[in-house]
């Protein structure tokens, strides 16, 4: 995949976003009088041709990030830009070009694919945006169909007659169908068996390469988002903590909560992976976004915490090599004092 440059335009970009959701009414008026919030102040950027993997544990809020990027919830406070323009507040109908470049890959092939429509109306579903039908639509779904390692033979098949990864790659097939230059992929691999994750990803990979696609790949797990990313951004509990080029946030992570992630992958080993449970990511809960821990989110889980940390909201800081990270401690960074 290609190397990110900072100094580019982003297609897509977010600042400051937020997403609260109101969880409890006052009987009274009515009026919200708690919220879960959901993504807490993210800011940052899709570079043409780049792979940004947005990584986090459940309930971490990167798929809320996601569907608030591709406009399909409207973010609370911040703003969303796509190609400089803002879309924060677009309108359906000022929507509808844009939606034609960004297309999202949901998590559950099975969910997001009409189980009464064949496969070759799902996937001219994108072609009718662009206004092909005919025979110059079949013809181009057919194309779709072996372009992501279908059959294209099995175009009037349902979709309950595909294995889980080829569903994936009908879901893949119908986002590429508009001629996207963006697609958010929101777990893309997670419900698959491990053996065809791989598949799936490199399908990903090559598409890609032959058409110059930007993909933002939304993952529990670092180990998935290995291969593909250029940039990396961890979150946790709506917060962006670490964001960095993928061979920082492996080779040297800032964060105690990516050093957790990291340790949490399973080996490669078969030997090492026998009879041994996935271990945990870190000791404890993620804390409830409805009322976070004050400080720094992760402290009740971290094993540096101080405290400063228990008190203080850690800022995102830029260290060399434009590696940003939100810790009072940052790993292998000399203290400063706290
Ligand atoms: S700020 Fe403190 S509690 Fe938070 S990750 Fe860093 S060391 Fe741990």
């Amino acid at each position: 995949m290609s190397a990110a440059g900072a100094d580019r335009v982003p297609l897509l970009a977010a600042s400051g976003l937020q997403q609260r959701f109101p969880v409890t009414r006052s009987l009274l008026f009515g009026r919200p009088s708690s919220y879960l919030t959901a993504v807490d102040d993210v800011s940052l950027a899709l570079h043409e041709g780049e792979t940004l993997g947005v990584v986090g544990e459940s309930g971490c809020g990167k798929t809320s990030l996601a569907r608030c990027l591709v406009r399909l919830a409207r973010p609370t406070g911040g703003t969303v830009h796509y190609r400089g323009q803002d879309i924060t507040h677009a309108s359906a109908r000022q929507l509808r070009p844009i939606r034609a470049e960004i297309q999202m890959v949901f998590q559950d092939p099975e969910a997001s694919l009409n189980p009464r429509q064949r496969v070759g109306q799902i996937v001219a579903t994108g072609l009718r945006l662009r206004g092909v039908g005919g025979s110059a639509a079949d013809r181009e779904v057919r194309n779709l169909l072996a372009q992501v390692g279908l059959n294209p033979e099995h175009v009037n098949r349902f979709p309950h007659e595909f294995s889980g990864g080829q569903r994936q790659r009908i879901g893949i097939a119908r986002a590429l169908a508009v001629q996207p230059k963006v697609i958010v992929l929101d777990e893309p691999v997670s419900a698959l068996d491990v053996s065809i994750q791989a598949q799936v990803v490199n399908l990903l990979d090559d598409l890609q390469q032959e058409q110059g696609l930007s993909y933002l790949f939304v993952a529990h797990d670092l180990a998935v988002v290995r291969h593909v990313s250029d940039r990396i951004a961890v979150m946790y509990l709506g917060q962006i903590v670490e964001l960095a080029a993928a061979d920082e946030v492996y080779g040297r992570p800032l964060h105690p909560y990516t050093a957790a992630l990291l340790a949490a992958i399973p080996s490669t080993d078969p030997a090492r992976r026998r009879g041994r449970h996935r271990p945990a990511v870190a000791p404890g809960e993620p804390g409830n976004p409805i009322s976070p821990p004050p400080g720094c989110r992760f402290h009740p889980r971290c094993g540096r915490a101080t405290d400063v940390c228990r008190t203080t909201q850690p800022p995102l800081v830029a260290y060399s090599g434009g590696h940003l990270a939100a810790c009072h401690h940052p790993l292998g960074v000399e203290s400063v004092g706290s």
